[in-house]
């Protein structure tokens, strides 16, 4: 038994009026009531014939006590907290998270933290103990009703501490002490981090703030492994030591008007499963998470608010960027006014004296932060019941804006994957079961990965505009280009504390002529500042708009209405006035898709991060003018005389990677299918499903086909490729590239592969395949035969056009990056012949088709003696073992009984 338990039962028997005579291994008598003694003071319960000073005094000798929220003191490694009456009435949010991470991972400094649902706590009293309890906030009932016996019969909440009362504190209430509930794994972050556990020993209290309204608790916590783990940020993994800061806060009881949410616009939700609503669809009642804003005077319109929604600007901002932060927070106006609200937002900038907490909740914070990881993110407090918005920070990582990453020498396959929507697959190989994808985290789709994607469009835009000729007129399109990118990642973190979601189809809304064009555009670029959009900019002959959106859009003024605007009938009255509001979602510039829209699976063309414009096919095509033109002379622009290469490298990659990623969108075309939101009976409104037009979807193959898999646009000067330079840093946080030349081949393999995967993949081919019964009888379609005839022709397309001719290892037949890319696709094909995709059987039976005929055309150019006897080695070689390698497969074919039986979904 420790010293700290010794301690508290010492304290319980003082409480008891036992005094120093209790032994170890005796339990003291619990007391027979529950009801809270609060209030009582101390001195009373001690018996009044011993002048034994009351035992708080000795527990809290030289403990520093802090009082806001809660009342503690804090001593050491403990920490004691004095329990009044109404903190045993309270309900309290708890949220947490890392203050210090450990660079790796989902274990990054200033990121929240959590699985699943915020925590919601409770204290009772039970006998002589405290439990805290966390709530379980999911299910309800009416009151009284025979369902919330049932509620509470089934749904239980869980106890997840029980602490001896130690004694009475100096104002009378319970003192117990917090050491064991946060000197634990109580974030369970040990879940991440396998191999490591929670070490009490090594962890220390950090700082312990006490706000009005809210406690702020931090734990250097160290979680130890045996030390054969490895994390390269981290100097001994023996102790890996990781900041969790817990932010506690009464939930308060407001008159707050819940207001129901409607799936036709993007709000985040909170649901509780209601068993007394009488709805024939589902027991779900979803409400948006929004602030209490109320009309001083609701016979104005607009009226100002009772009471504003306020940020403070921390005084960290550099003084170089408040106004387009000013600017980014001020723009929602407009659309507060349209709804009724004049100056619904007031911005006040945090004085160099003045000592208001950014942690304490009173208080929205612009927070300004630099722990090198690049991001923005609005984190918000809501009250799990009402959706209630109650606070809510923007932390943004300066990083972003001025720095070329490191990363961007050497682009993975993981890389590419992360700019494209990440997994393409839902049936791992070989099964027909689509893999469950809802991890864990993110939870609830409000993790923002705008700020490091808007690193790399800055990128892209300085590369661009550094290409001009005029090096004064270059500087100011610098500047211009900071202060709009800043503008816009602030008015969209604005937007996600209003409550918003992410809206991935704002950026189709106009066509790229129609933005760059001022009288029509007026600063929306976009329907919605709620995308990520990419950097506007405009190949030579173009006129020349904005970078981007230096305004709202359409769709953020019809969020805003929908969430904000002031209706009559509470709750449940007002409902028939949102639905008309809802109801226009069939407008263009309404249209709205979000994350869980647009992940690299999901079938709609339109909904993307980071594209732009009405037609995808235009924006590759322009994104690949403006790679042609900005490459010749990149080193030089990119490089002063005295630097070191690695920013010419860094700037080549951040190109192709525009080219590539501008054209898998184009990929995602194929087989695509448009889908809506809209509800039967909007104006306007299309079906949820819609095939993509095959003639659309012809052209995108044709664009891929030649412009990607060419090789003819990665033709570059060679000297360029020995001037992309590495960094010879080789030290900590410095990150150690596996190869230092630049690896061409396997460069524009790589995003060849992905595109072809994309179009290849089980998903595509299964959507292309049930759109044959989608469509009428008689209506052109895309098929999957036509899809596999025609990839087949265009990347085997030398077996067909090689004629006589003077070929070397030099000057090969079939180029290097072609023989690539054709083993990349027989490949895929072999996948589908031999059923080792969940592809569709008829895949499987046309691609064994177009394996064997690939096999004959292959043999007769072989066998062509005039042309084969002058074929280089490589080419000959080549198309050898690719007939080889076909054969292998057509006779493993042979050996499989059947297609695959079973139904797949
Ligand atoms: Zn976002």
């Amino acid at each position: 038994m420790n010293h700290r338990i010794r301690l508290i039962i010492i304290a319980i028997g003082f409480v008891l009026g036992l005094g120093h005579s209790v032994t170890w291994g005796q339990t003291p008598t619990p007391t027979t009531t529950e009801k809270p003694k609060e209030a009582t003071p101390t001195t009373t319960e001690v018996k009044p014939t011993t002048a034994t000073p009351p035992t708080f005094l000795t527990l809290l000798k030289d403990a520093t006590p802090k009082s806001g929220l809660w009342t503690v003191y804090q001593k050491g490694q403990n920490l004691y907290w004095e329990i009044s009456p109404s903190d045993y009435s309270a309900e309290y949010i708890v949220l947490i998270s890392i203050s210090r991470g450990i660079g790796q991972g989902q274990i990054l400094g200033g990121m929240s933290w959590g699985f699943g649902d915020d925590w919601v706590w409770q204290v009772r009293k039970i006998g002589e103990s405290v439990h805290i309890v966390r709530k379980n906030v999911r299910f309800k009932a009416n009151a009284n009703s025979p369902e919330s016996k049932a509620v509470a019969a089934a749904y239980t909440d869980s106890v997840l501490f029980s602490l001896p009362i130690s004694s009475k504190g100096p104002k009378g209430g319970d003192l117990v002490d917090l050491t064991s509930v946060f000197m634990s794994d109580l974030p369970q972050i040990s879940r991440v981090l396998p191999g490591f556990s929670f070490s009490q020993q090594k962890s220390n209290w950090g700082e312990v703030k006490a706000f009005e309204e809210n406690m702020e608790l931090e734990v250097a916590a160290t979680y130890a492994s045996s030390g054969n783990a490895e994390i390269d940020t981290v100097p001994d993994s023996r102790g890996a030591t990781i900041n969790v800061h817990y932010s506690i806060s009464k939930i308060p009881n407001t008159g707050y008007q819940p207001r129901l949410a409607d799936d036709r616009v993007g709000y985040f939700l909170t649901a509780v499963k209601d068993f007394s609503s009488k709805s024939d669809r589902d027991q779900f009642v979803r409400f948006i998470n929004r602030w209490d804003l109320q009309k001083a005077d609701p016979s104005l319109n607009p009226s100002p608010p009772k009471k504003q929604i306020e940020f403070y600007l921390e005084k960290t901002v550099p003084f170089k960027y408040r106004k387009a932060i000013y600017d980014g927070i001020y723009e929602w106006n407009k659309a507060f006014e349209k709804a009724g609200f004049s100056n619904a937002i007031i911005v006040k900038q945090q004085g160099d004296k003045e000592n208001i907490d950014p942690e304490d909740i009173r208080y929205n914070f612009f927070r300004w932060i630099t722990s090198n990881a690049g991001f923005a993110m609005g984190p918000s407090r809501v009250n799990p019941y009402t959706g209630q918005i109650l606070d809510a920070d923007i932390i943004f990582d300066a990083d972003f804006l001025t720095s070329w990453k490191q990363e961007y020498e050497t682009f993975t396959a993981r890389t590419i994957a992360e700019m494209t929507g990440g997994e393409l697959e839902i049936y791992p190989e070989g099964t027909t079961r689509p893999r469950a994808f809802f991890d864990e985290r993110p939870r609830s789709g409000n993790e923002c990965a705008l700020a490091t994607g808007m690193s790399m469009q800055l990128a892209f835009g300085a590369a661009a505009i550094m290409a001009g000729a005029d090096p004064k007129v270059n500087e100011a399109n610098m500047e211009k280009l900071i202060q709009q990118g800043l503008k816009e990642v602030t008015m969209h973190e604005v937007g996600h504390t209003l409550g918003l979601r992410h809206n991935f189809k704002g950026s189709k809304w106009q066509s790229l002529k129609d933005m760059n064009e001022p009288e029509k555009c007026n600063g929306c670029l976009v329907a919605t500042v709620m995308d990520y959009n990419p950097t506007n900019i405009v190949p030579k002959g173009w006129k020349q708009g904005d970078y981007y959106a230096t305004t709202l859009g359409p769709y953020d003024d019809w969020a805003i209405e929908y969430g904000y605007k002031t209706l009559s009938g509470g709750t449940l009255g007002e409902l028939p006035e949102l639905k008309k509001i809802a109801s226009r979602s069939g407008d263009p510039a309404l249209a709205f898709a979000t994350d869980e829209d647009t992940r690299g699976f999901d079938p709609d063309p339109d909904s993307n991060r980071f594209d732009l414009g009405s037609d995808p096919m235009e924006y590759a095509s322009i994104r690949l003018a403006m790679v042609k033109e900005l490459i010749p002379g990149l080193v030089d622009r990119m490089t002063k005389e005295g630097d070191d290469y690695t920013q010419a490298r860094r700037a080549f990659n951040v190109l192709i990677a525009q080219y590539g990623q501008s054209s898998f969108f184009v990929s995602r075309y194929v087989g695509g299918l448009q889908t809506s939101r809209s509800h039967k009976g909007d104006k306007d409104a299309k079906l949820p499903v819609s095939l993509v037009d095959a003639k659309r979807q012809r052209e995108a193959l044709k664009m891929l086909e030649d412009n990607f898999f060419s090789d003819a646009n990665f033709q570059f000067p060679p000297e360029l490729w020995n001037q992309l330079g590495w960094s010879n840093w080789n030290h900590w946080g410095v990150r150690e590239g596996t190869r230092k030349d630049f690896g061409v081949h396997d460069f524009v393999l790589q995003w060849q592969d992905r595109i072809l995967d994309q179009l290849l993949s089980s998903v595509t081919l299964k959507r292309m395949h049930d759109a044959e019964l989608k469509a009428p009888a008689d209506a052109d379609v895309m098929t999957t035969a036509e899809l596999l005839q025609r990839l087949t022709k265009a990347i085997f397309s030398e077996v067909e056009t090689t004629k006589e001719g003077d070929y070397t290892n030099r000057k090969p037949a079939v180029s290097s990056m072609r023989r690539n890319l054709q083993r990349s696709y027989l490949e895929e094909l072999t996948k589908l012949a031999l059923g080792s995709s969940s592809a569709p059987q008829d895949c499987q039976t046309v691609a064994y088709a177009e394996l064997s005929n690939l096999q004959v055309r292959i043999k007769s150019l072989l066998d062509n003696q005039p042309v084969s006897s002058k074929l280089d080695t490589y080419s000959r070689a080549h198309l050898q073992e690719s007939a080889a390698r076909i054969a292998k497969v057509l006779d493993a074919r042979f050996q499989l009984p059947t297609p695959r039986a079973g139904l797949s979904f």
